[in-house]
């Protein structure tokens, strides 16, 4: 007996997108997400990093923020020990493991799937216990404290800039804590944040500060990255 022509579904694709050529993708409205999840979801088909990202094997975008930023002050390379605060899903890991790191520990709230050689843990950065145990594992003093941490936002805008803030300040203060002479410092921010007073404490312990803003890093966001090197020890 022979089978029915089965219906397709979906519209065969016309032309592609990546890279930003031809006509944005654009989805149907399922049901079941809420217009903002649709539109994230839409960014991201149309992302031009995404889908290199997803060509190259990295499991987030934001490996090309930390490859520009490596870039330019050459942060990575074997024997450096790392930190990377906030790693999941694991794009900056990944990419300073390509470049050589084989010492690095990272944590995160979520669940991270293995990265060999990293050491990962699930656990609260803010939590007291966690700065002893990212030492332990990584068996040593660090040369660079990586922090691409961002609290989930709860939409009320003081409580979520007092959050960001809130882990701006743990991650410089556990780098100034911690870190080797010499070593590197780099955070997430957001411009506009009061960044000022960390920034001026920085400044008290680093040879340089800067603000970067990579090109992966989506121009309609507010993120900036603060680029803290040669630290002057304690
Ligand atoms: N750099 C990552 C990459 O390359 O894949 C992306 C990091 S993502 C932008 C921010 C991460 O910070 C989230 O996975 C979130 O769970 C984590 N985070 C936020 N607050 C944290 C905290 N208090 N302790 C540990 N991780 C935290």
């Amino acid at each position: 007996m022979t089978e029915p022509p089965r219906k397709r579904m979906v519209k065969p694709p016309t032309g592609g997108n990546e890279g930003g050529r031809g006509k944005p993708a654009r989805l149907k409205t399922a049901k079941q997400r809420t217009p903002a999840q649709q539109a994230w979801l839409e960014r991201q088909i149309n992302d031009p990093f995404a889908a290199k990202a997803r060509a190259l094997g990295y499991r987030s975008r934001a490996a090309f923020k930390i490859s520009e930023i490596d870039e330019r002050f050459r942060i990575f390379r074997p024997g450096v020990r790392v930190v990377d605060l906030g790693l999941a899903p694991g794009g900056w890991t990944q990419f300073a493991i390509q470049r050589g790191v084989t010492d690095i520990v990272g944590v995160d709230l979520l669940p991270v799937d293995p990265l060999p050689p990293a050491h990962i843990l699930q656990m609260d950065f803010t939590d007291p216990d966690c700065a002893p145990k990212l030492i332990e594992l990584l068996g040593g003093p660090p040369d660079v404290v990586l922090s691409d941490m961002a609290p989930n936002t709860v939409g009320h805008r003081q409580t979520d800039h007092l959050r960001i803030m809130g882990l701006i300040e743990a991650a410089a203060e556990f780098a100034i804590g911690v870190l080797k002479p010499g070593g590197v410092f780099v955070a997430k921010a957001f411009q506009g944040g009061e960044t000022g007073e960390v920034i001026g404490v920085l400044k008290q312990h680093f040879a340089e500060v800067r603000n970067v803003k990579p090109k992966a890093s989506r121009q309609d966001s507010s993120e900036v990255f603060i680029v803290a090197t040669g630290f002057k020890g304690r």
